[in-house]
């Protein structure tokens, strides 16, 4: 499972830079108002897009640590919740789930 491993790894800096950009871009918002009204109401639906985006980033990329963190201790390729090998194809459409997918679908 080592190739899983280098494609979560990637995909976990690749998010990183993600979360990073987006709050740079928020940090960058805060600063001071100088445009007119309309201007920062579309701004202020932007932050909303970007915050929800950051959010996203920053779920994925628990998950992805999550799984790395399963896989060094041997276990990336067994369900977290029931204990059953994950079927290959799933990890391969999914590399960062640690449930199978009898257990995702009960959630
Ligand atoms: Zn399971």
């Amino acid at each position: 499972m080592a190739e899983r491993k280098q494609e979560l790894e990637a995909l976990r800096d690749e998010l990183i830079d993600r979360f990073e950009r987006y709050k740079a871009h928020k940090e960058q918002r805060d600063g001071p108002l100088d445009k007119d009204m309309e201007d920062q109401s579309i701004e202020l639906q932007n932050d909303e897009v970007v915050e929800a985006l950051q959010q996203e980033a920053e779920d994925e990329l628990r998950q992805v640590m999550h799984a790395l963190k399963r896989i060094d201790e041997g276990e990336g390729d067994v369900c977290e919740q029931c204990d059953e090998p994950i079927d290959a194809r799933r990890l391969k459409a999914v590399p960062y789930t640690t449930v199978c997918r009898e257990c995702a679908e009960l959630g």
